[in-house]
């Protein structure tokens, strides 16, 4: 078998291409005006689940993820998203910018993310712009409106809308699917590539239609060629980020190849929390440290997204992110006990779910029957994990924590033991809390009380 995934652009499963043994990967990375939500993190995900799954198959991969610190205009279209976060936080938009790139950073590391070979920045990649730019004028792709905006000129490419399906005919005037609404351009769908900057002060640049900012679109383009060798093998992000902004992706760099830039466009679906969209008025914003504070392995979260396909919308709660929490748990414990496997064995089944479109909720239930399953020897249990661990990433053979229990604890420990055979029950209420907010699991059975580490 070979590994295929499913491509919005042709609407089907497709094999993933390479040259000479690389597979060239771009994802869209993080707006850098506020921490990642999980369900950012569930796209970030995708990328690292695909990139472990070519290695899993015998390639090499190159990845390449944008740091989008200029250019993203707000919801409303009124405002940089950088700018007005600045302005909120009354601190300086690159200080906003690389606060947020840091915390990102973090996020990728607490989640075993294997990094990219690079993050570059969109406010370092103006010169890189410009140059695209020119050569899209010079093309006769893009023109400088009367506003000294640079717009790109949509209807003079042909294939447009050919991975959203929205046709440029169908495109009605006023439809607020594009920021620059009021500008110099001469049709509607036409977006701009570089903004005049008027009245803004900040995060601005010369440019050779006088000073301004660049549209969020182009430095996809502009990156992705630049430092993939001018063409891209797979291309990952959100399924919202599919029109208009990889559409016009896809316009702006065709136009300057000359060819089909992009072999496989991959699109991540959304996540829910606790069944609503995750918004800041809903009050429901979930941060991956939100998870680790609540005392959960945030590899729980990893395990959550991979119990569920990543072309479903899915709904996270804490109860599935606890759950998962406890299952990573008994596997480590359980791996530690079958014996640790150095260098693990292709395990078939495994390979054959993930390159049938990185079917991962395939594999998390085949290993839960593995785990049960009293004809399987430990070696082979241990080398399934193993294997497996490479694309999931859950660290299962980490050894499981021994943490000597402090004698203070030991302490509450034996005092409740004394209240339960008193049966006080109320005194033993009491210390089973105060047990609990230390970091302990108590559960109690006929033959007493037993105790673990969260
Ligand atoms: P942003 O930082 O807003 O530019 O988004 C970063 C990435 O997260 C993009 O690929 C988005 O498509 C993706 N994204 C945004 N919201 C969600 C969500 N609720 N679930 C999954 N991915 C999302
Ligand atoms: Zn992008």
């Amino acid at each position: 078998m070979v590994l295929s995934i499913y491509d919005t652009f042709s609407r089907k499963p497709s094999e993933i291409s390479s040259r000479e043994g690389i597979v060239t990967m771009y994802c869209c990375g993080p707006t850098v005006y506020r921490d990642a939500h999980v369900g950012n993190l569930r796209t970030f995900l995708l990328s690292d689940l695909i990139a472990r799954t070519i290695r899993l198959s015998g390639l090499s991969v190159e990845m390449i993820q944008n740091i989008t610190d200029v250019g993203h205009m707000s919801d409303d279209f009124q405002e940089d998203k950088m700018l007005e976060q600045s302005k909120k936080e009354k601190i300086d938009p690159f200080e906003i910018a690389r606060k947020y790139e840091d915390r990102f950073h973090h996020d990728l590391a607490n989640l075993n993310i294997i990094a990219a070979q690079k993050y570059p920045r969109a406010s370092e990649s103006i010169e890189l712009m410009h140059e695209m730019i020119s050569e899209l004028i010079q093309k006769g792709a893009a023109y400088v409106g009367e506003d000294k905006c640079v717009y790109f000129d949509a209807q003079s490419f042909a294939g447009y809308g050919q991975i959203s399906g929205n046709r440029l005919d169908a495109l009605k005037p006023g439809h607020r699917y594009e920021y620059v609404e009021d500008g110099a351009k001469k049709f509607h769908a036409d977006w701009a590539l570089w903004k005049a900057a008027g009245d803004r002060k900040e995060m601005i640049w010369d440019s050779p239609w006088g000073p301004g900012f660049p549209g969020w679109h182009i430095e996809c383009s502009a990156m992705s060629l630049k430092f993939l060798h001018g063409h891209v093998n797979v291309h990952v992000g959100g399924i919202d980020l599919r029109f208009p902004h990889h559409e016009n992706e896809r316009a702006q760099s065709n136009s300057i190849t000359g060819v089909e830039s992009v072999d496989l466009w991959v699109h991540g679906e959304h996540l829910l929390f606790e069944g609503r969209k995750m918004s800041k008025s809903a009050g429901n914003v979930v941060l991956l440290d939100d998870v680790i504070t609540k005392g959960f392995d945030p590899l729980s979260l990893r395990l959550c997204f991979l119990e569920n396909r990543y072309r479903s919308q899915m709904d996270l709660s804490w109860q599935s992110i606890s759950a998962a929490h406890e299952t990573i748990k008994r596997w480590r414990s359980k791996v530690a006990g079958w014996g640790v496997v150095k260098n693990s064995d292709v395990d078939p089944a495994v390979l054959a779910y993930l390159e049938n479109d990185l079917d991962t909720p395939r594999v998390i239930t085949y290993l839960r029957a593995l785990e049960k399953d009293a004809g399987a020897s430990d070696v082979q249990k241990a080398n399934a994990f193993a294997y497996a661990d490479q694309v999931l990433g859950l660290d299962l053979t980490r050894a499981p924590e021994v943490r000597e229990l402090p004698s203070d604890l030991k302490n509450l420990l034996k005092e409740r033991e004394a209240a339960r055979s008193a049966k006080n029950w109320a005194r033993s209420d009491e210390l089973r809390a105060a047990l609990e907010s230390a970091g302990l699991e108590i559960s109690d059975s006929a033959s007493g009380q037993s105790w673990s580490w969260r």
